[in-house]
């Protein structure tokens, strides 16, 4: 599928993937993991709520759309978990893993830890895409997890008896590429890896050892083992998400100096990023960073920064003017041919939110698609104003 992100808003804009899951949805969750109704009934619950999901991201104007995630757990458990209460939980997974992130508000998200080998995914992104597509009359883009995410399956100290990191990683490759071009066969138009992890992991909080034992290289050369598994042409259509978190409003690294994260990640060798700003406080030197390190040639590919203009975890809805000021803003740092717009975070990664700061996940909702629609009116307004 040819999907050109400029066409229709000159400065192209895309979601990062996932909304809020209606409360009748999130009920169902709880009533699936406790044996009260069927699988079945659960995906008539999705499948109701990636439609109402679809027909109001069209209304929006956007170029592309998503599914909202009605059908994951969450963005980094889907392959290997049916719901986050663990049931559907991958045959090589148990209970007790790290945490992925403990959150500003004091919750935290706990991952399931790999008992044996081999791992493979129980669940590919493109499943998900095969069902949506059908309700959609818009372009597709499709959120997978980057391996950094999944690698933190692998205890951090003790090796998992028969099966070495090394191999466990190896598999944890070869799956997500797997996940990436199953999308893009499926009918993808883009594929973006959610990379959340990245500045979590130069925050040093001793409660969560990971992001005290410096895996930022490490996560880069894993995304970019995944990377070089696509030519440049393949790449101009992957994508790479980053925020410091996004869930219950809540955030798990918005006080990591960016610059800790920044130039390591334009070292991915991904066509373009969706990059979290509109929370940002501190704005133009983080811009001025991702104009410095935004590359020109990533292995073939010129780099496009998606800047963020829109808050998920603040039920204020941006004006369009507001979104096209922020826009022109990023134009004094960055290339406008190089330049995109986003929204800072999916709306809701896990699928149980209660989007307190909302009130409800049903009225998150319609903020989101209110926010949504700002973004691609601003987004145009911006285009107008710089001439493009
Ligand atoms: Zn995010």
């Amino acid at each position: 599928m040819a999907y050109d992100p400029r066409t229709s808003t000159g400065i192209p804009t895309e979601p990062v993937g996932s909304l809020p899951r209606p409360s009748v949805l999130q009920q169902a969750y709880a009533r699936y993991d406790a044996g009260e109704i069927s699988k079945d009934e659960l995906a008539e619950q999705q499948e109701a709520a990636v439609r109402d999901s679809i027909e109001r991201f069209e209304a929006t104007g956007s170029p592309i759309i998503s599914d909202g995630e009605q059908r994951w757990s969450s963005f980094a458990t889907y392959p290997i978990t049916d719901t986050l209460a663990g049931t559907g939980l991958a045959p090589t997974l148990g209970p007790g893993g790290q945490f992925f992130a403990i959150f500003a508000d004091g919750h935290g998200r706990q991952l399931p830890k790999l008992e044996r080998g081999p791992f493979s995914y129980v669940n590919y992104a493109a499943e998900s895409l095969a069902k949506s597509l059908p309700h959609a009359h818009r372009p597709m883009k499709q959120a997978v997890i980057a391996p950094s995410m999944l690698a933190l399956l692998y205890p951090l100290r003790d090796p998992v008896d028969g099966y070495s990191r090394d191999d466990f990683e190896a598999a944890l490759v070869d799956e997500c590429e797997k996940d990436i071009r199953q999308a893009f066969a499926t009918g993808a138009a883009r594929v973006s890896v959610d990379f959340t992890e990245g500045r979590l992991a130069t925050r040093e909080d001793p409660r969560n050892p990971w992001t005290g034992a410096g895996l930022l290289p490490h996560f880069v050369e894993l995304i970019n083992r995944v990377m070089a598994r696509f030519t440049a042409d393949e790449r101009r259509s992957i994508g790479v998400h980053t925020c410091p978190g996004g869930d219950r409003d809540s955030v798990h690294s918005a006080d990591v100096p960016y610059g800790n994260l920044l130039p390591a990640m334009f070292g991915i060798n991904a066509g373009y990023f969706l990059i979290q700003m509109a929370s940002e406080r501190d704005k133009d030197p983080v811009l001025g960073l991702i104009g410095q390190n935004l590359r020109d040639d990533a292995d073939g590919v010129a780099q496009t920064a998606y800047i963020g203009v829109i808050n998920p975890q603040n039920p204020r809805v941006e004006s369009p003017q507001e979104v096209a000021e922020a826009l022109i803003r990023a134009a004094n740092h960055i290339p406008k041919e190089q330049l995109g717009s986003t929204d800072d975070c999916g709306f809701s990664p896990f699928s149980i939110d209660e989007k307190p700061n909302h009130g409800s996940p049903d009225y998150a909702r319609d903020v989101a698609f209110q926010k949504i629609q700002n973004r691609v009116e601003g987004t145009r307004l911006a285009a107008e104003k710089l001439g493009l």
